[in-house]
């Protein structure tokens, strides 16, 4: 009896695994195919103010840091206009010659300005050709690798200089994003707008608030090279150094 037992089991164990090949690939097309779904939604948002016309010179730009007061949850970093060598620069991963300038010119940077970066480059709020911007978080939760979550508003001061009049020209700047949205989210960004155009007015250098005109790039125009600061100039149409905010030398 244990053998037949032992034998029974053993035939049992033969039908769990068959030998029998597989039923040949069916060619007919089927009415109705089946589809796997697959989706990503990515979301990015942000908020930019009017602009604060600032008495022009060194001394402001050193104040942007100090605009983030009582709002900033983390280190404040200051990003510089990017130089000529970056003028391609893009956060978009299959444009591999765009990215690899991205990467090289803000590797340096922390999780949380480089979230930042991507942010609100994405979505056209800011333009490093000749914006600088002193960035931090602002409210929420980073994740464990230190980038901000989806929810996370980050953002800080962006300022550049006029071209019409060199005046240097600052304007609060929020953003949040990423695979997922909150619905209070907005809320809070406007709020957080609000409190970083209200350090910018109650700079010792705000003259008021004015309408911003973006330095538009004509074509065809190379890049002028600051004959104060050295600083080669991505922007095609720079009256001003986007770095030191001199007057550029045409020659
Ligand atoms: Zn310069």
């Amino acid at each position: 009896m244990p053998l037949d037992f032992l034998k029974r089991r053993g035939n049992q164990d033969d039908e769990a695994t068959p030998v029998t090949p597989p039923a040949s690939a069916s060619t007919v097309i089927p009415e109705e195919i089946v589809a796997q779904e697959y989706q990503l939604k990515l979301y990015f948002a942000g908020k930019s103010s009017e602009g604060v016309r600032m008495k022009a010179g060194p001394n402001a730009m050193n104040e942007l840091p100090s605009m983030l007061a009582g709002l900033a949850k983390s280190e404040i970093e200051v990003v510089e206009p990017l130089p000529i060598e970056y003028s391609e620069a893009t956060p978009t991963i299959v444009r591999p010659s765009e990215a690899m300038q991205w990467l090289n010119a803000h590797h340096v940077h922390s999780p949380i300005t480089r979230h930042a970066l991507v942010v609100l480059e994405s979505i056209d709020a800011i333009d490093l050709a000749f914006d600088t911007f002193a960035c931090s978080m602002l409210d929420g939760e980073t994740d464990t690798s230190g980038y901000p979550e989806y929810n996370a508003v980050v953002g800080g001061i962006a300022s550049h200089w006029d071209e019409a009049t060199g005046d240097m020209i600052c304007r609060a700047v929020v953003g949040w994003g990423g695979r997922g949205v909150r619905g209070d989210t907005d809320r809070i960004g406007a709020k957080l707008l609000a409190g970083l155009l209200t350090n910018i007015l109650a700079s010792q250098y705000a003259l008021g608030i004015t309408a911003i005109e973006r330095p538009v790039p004509a074509a065809g125009r190379g890049g002028l090279v600051c004959a104060h600061c050295g600083f080669a100039s991505a922007h095609e149409r720079a009256f001003y150094c986007p770095k030191c905010g001199m007057r550029l030398l045409r020659g």
